[in-house]
């Protein structure tokens, strides 16, 4: 198998997105391998490494009655175990989520037009740092969900500038911005980020994401915490929803 016909993969499954402006609606995710940075919060620890292993395709709709295969995997493959839930159960579009997906840009360029082949449409669920990437498969995305990644919350320091330039390539599509917060949250941080968003997409929808505590981060942000940051952002940008993670608080995946 070459590359280009091959796509790192840890896990393809039927759920309930759990966040953001698509919450509550059925995907097929479709959980690539490999992230570019490493967020304090990550809940994903398995699929931050770019390397071949094991990964798991459900054969029934949101029964995880998983079969193991061997990543990297097929095109063809990946593309049929998508098509094989989504023909079970009606779907939304399938969540190409990760890691961060645009990492693996050049096989989302052969694997997305197998997916719009069978009718599925894409919602990209990305950490907006790759914006080459997403000007690569834009033509083949319907929904793109981007994270705005805070330094004072994720340790990263993700430039401002990238997450701009990826706004800028991403606006034209459905695109919201997803920023998680947390106990740390530094105001003037926040104020920047959104300031960014009203200038370069003002019609853009804005979730600020209460962090849900894992692995090194102990402890969500207060009640009073999420009213005040909330209410900041407001007066600098008229759309800004809280929506936290709700896949977590019924217990789905
Ligand atoms: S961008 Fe997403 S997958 Fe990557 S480390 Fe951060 S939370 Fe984890």
């Amino acid at each position: 198998m070459t590359s280009d016909t091959t796509v790192l993969v840890t896990e393809v499954f039927s759920a309930i997105q759990g966040e953001g402006a698509l919450v509550g609606e059925r995907q097929v995710f479709l959980r690539l391998t490999g992230c570019n940075i490493r967020c304090a919060y990550c809940d994903q620890p398995e699929a931050l490494e770019k390397r071949p292993g094991p990964c798991r395709l459900e054969q029934t709709p949101g029964r995880r009655d998983w079969r193991w295969r061997e990543s990297p995997l097929r095109l063809t493959e990946v593309a049929g175990a998508v098509d094989r839930l989504w023909r079970a159960v009606p779907h939304h579009s399938v969540s190409v989520t990760g890691g961060e997906p645009l990492l693996q840009a050049r096989r989302l360029v052969a694997l997305l037009p197998l997916l719009a082949e069978r009718g599925h449409s894409v919602y990209l669920e990305t950490n907006g740092t790759l914006p080459a990437g997403l000007a690569s498969v834009l033509e083949w995305v319907d929904h793109i969900g981007m994270d705005i990644k805070l330094d004072s919350v994720d340790h990263e320091e993700v430039d401002l500038d990238t997450h701009r330039r990826f706004l800028q390539a991403g606006a034209a599509r459905h695109l919201f911005v997803k920023v998680v917060i947390g106990p740390a949250t530094v105001p003037d941080e926040l104020d920047r980020a959104v300031a960014m968003v009203h200038e370069v997409a003002p019609e853009t929808e804005i979730f600020l994401q209460p962090v849900t505590p894992f692995a090194e981060v102990t402890a969500a942000p207060s009640p009073s915490q999420v009213l005040e940051l909330q209410e900041r952002a407001l007066r600098l940008h008229p759309r800004v929803r809280v929506v936290p993670q709700t896949h977590k608080l019924i217990g789905q995946l």
